[in-house]
């Protein structure tokens, strides 16, 4: 795709935020160095390409169902920002990641994707901001026992009807509930991706902080479980939240995934709500081997923005989209 002046003007001032990838933990599960500063191409993202396609800040999945493994993920990122301080940062908040820009770095902020690896204890969750980490989804999808809800997530297309019924279902546990409250209390960002529509529900009315979807789609534009029903995005809107929209294809669209339907979805989100609460979650090397995301990898991500221009969005919107939105909640909720 040609990239016109105004898009890669726009593309080089915007601060871009990318709030979910998977490539630490996909690289732990292979049994390969963390050391994510070599090209590697066999993976969606890494520094240099990262770097190259004008990401700012990318959020990595240092934690899901251990906590041997969110140990190695957060112990692989600290090694990186060690070793490179010349090309990454670990971001704590929004200076951080105004910094990276500056310096032409990439600041990473530390994302759990579950509170499973907590064992419920929020003894866990202290330690583990302070070894930075700064957003945590809930569940992976995972319910029961020792785990933020009751019942697991379905993850799969699905009717109108079924988010109706599911949303009547069991929510949060107990511990769901402390966990919430605890990030409000510390400054974590709370991640709403994954969770039950039950859960969700409960979730988005006790967050005293802006919570977020980290990476997610439109269910309007796509009958999948991981889209967010209209009525979510007005009350993740109304907390002051946002959306990250996925680049996995098969939540863009069930036939034909394309650049277009992703800027359909976006272009609903600003619709519904106005242009404060989407921005991208890219889910990078998060989803089944062979699926191609739209951007097919991180140093593509030129493409979005001027598909964001031909659209015909004013250059606040595409600015907002990129990474200001996301900037906006790290810096309320972080600060
Ligand atoms: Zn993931």
């Amino acid at each position: 795709m040609h990239t016109s002046d105004r898009a890669r003007e726009l593309h080089d001032r915007a601060i871009i935020v990318d709030a979910h990838n998977d490539t630490l933990v996909l690289r732990l599960s292979r049994d390969e160095h963390l050391d994510v500063t070599e090209r590697d191409e066999r993976y969606h993202l890494d520094v240099p390409r990262a770097l190259e396609g004008g990401l700012t800040c990318c959020f990595f999945m240092v934690g899901s169902s251990t906590l041997d493994q969110s140990l190695e993920l957060v112990d692989g990122t600290w090694r990186l920002v060690e070793d490179h301080p010349d090309q990454v940062i670990l971001a704590t908040g929004a200076a951080d990641i105004e910094r990276a820009k500056a310096e032409g770095r990439l600041a990473i902020i530390g994302q759990l994707e579950s509170c499973t690896c907590l064992n419920g204890s929020l003894a866990v969750l202290r330690d583990l901001y302070r070894l930075g980490v700064r957003v945590a989804n809930l569940t992976h999808g995972e319910g029961g026992e020792g785990t933020t809800q009751h019942e697991n997530s379905p993850f799969d297309f699905c009717e109108p009807a079924d988010r109706e019924q599911a949303r009547r279902g069991p929510g949060l546990t107990d511990f769901g509930r402390e966990v919430i409250a605890e990030c409000n209390r510390l400054g974590i960002v709370i991640d709403l991706a994954h969770a039950s529509d039950a859960s969700f529900y409960e979730a988005v009315e006790l967050c005293a902080t802006p919570p977020i979807f980290s990476h997610g789609a439109v269910f309007a534009q796509c009958p999948h479980w991981r889209g967010l029903t209209d009525d979510q995005l007005r009350l993740l809107a109304d907390a002051g939240g946002v959306m990250g929209m996925a680049c996995v294809p098969f939540f863009i669209d069930r036939e034909a995934p394309s650049m277009e339907r992703m800027i359909d979805s976006i272009q609903h989100v600003i619709e519904l709500v106005g242009p404060d609460h989407v921005g991208l979650g890219a889910d990078y090397d998060g989803m089944r081997e062979g699926l191609v995301p739209i951007p097919a990898s991180v140093e593509r991500l030129p493409e979005l923005t001027e598909a964001l221009v031909r659209r015909g969005f004013d250059d606040e919107t595409v600015l907002k989209v990129l990474g200001g939105n996301f900037l906006r909640v790290l810096r309320e909720v972080a600060g």
